[in-house]
């Protein structure tokens, strides 16, 4: 309704019967269409050379252009003005019917009239609405949320299932085995290893979990390499 108002005022004060935005657009085409240079060539149409090698054919008749400016928005193009205003003729007189102001007039002169408040409202003997009654559905309610394929139930806790993913060895980059399960560690000398892992801030053996053995979830147990120490 508000809407509507404000519209209809703003489309009465027009000075001129297309959209002013369209008429800005046309005035400035109008300046520059004088480099091109339409030739006529018979039956509405024109050869228009522009800038550079360009070179169209307009219709005034079909308000057409071959650039397919001139369809697309319905204003004539940069060489339909040209054409146009060589032929003596108004370029307001092509635009779409859309932009004229008689359009815009037509869309808000619709009123939707204001109406009185409820006290005004005539009253009547029925009952007031009301909300529709529950109704108990049948069926043991739903408590728990659907788990998805890839999960799986850990302690009351989910995560997802480690059955696609393909665990590779940090040490020897081999698959199917991790870290703490690896031929070529069981092998190494530990006591050593480890001395020399202690100066290097905690890091065990020197090693640094790296990305991808966080994404699979191999990243070795500190308590099982301190119990090889003391064996050793
Ligand atoms: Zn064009
Ligand atoms: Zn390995």
């Amino acid at each position: 309704m508000k809407m509507l108002v404000r519209k209809r005022a703003d489309v009465e004060e027009w000075t001129h019967d297309i959209r002013p935005k369209v008429f800005k657009f046309v005035e400035k085409l109008k300046l520059e269409s004088s480099i091109c240079q339409p030739n006529y060539s018979g039956n509405h149409k024109y050869q228009v050379r522009g800038a550079g090698d360009k070179q169209y054919v307009v219709n005034i008749e079909n308000k057409t252009c071959a650039c397919n400016k001139w369809q697309l928005i319905g204003i004539p193009c940069i060489r339909g003005i040209s054409t146009l205003l060589t032929s003596n003729r108004d370029p307001y007189q092509f635009i779409y019917i859309k932009y004229k102001k008689e359009s815009f007039l037509k869309a808000y002169t619709p009123v939707i009239y204001g109406i009185n408040g409820p006290s005004m409202w005539p009253k009547t003997n029925d009952k007031p609405i009301q909300c529709p009654d529950f109704k108990k559905h049948k069926g043991i309610p739903k408590k728990a949320m659907n788990m998805q394929p890839d999960e799986v139930r850990v302690g009351g806790k989910t995560k997802l299932r480690r059955d696609y993913v393909v665990i590779r060895c940090t040490k020897c980059r081999q698959e199917g085995h991790n870290w703490g399960t690896c031929d070529r560690r069981a092998g190494m000398n530990g006591e050593a290893s480890e001395t020399v892992a202690r100066t290097e801030g905690g890091t065990v053996n020197g090693y640094q979990p790296s990305q991808e053995s966080i994404h699979v979830g191999t990243v070795p147990k500190r308590k099982r390499k301190k119990t090889n120490t003391v064996m050793e």
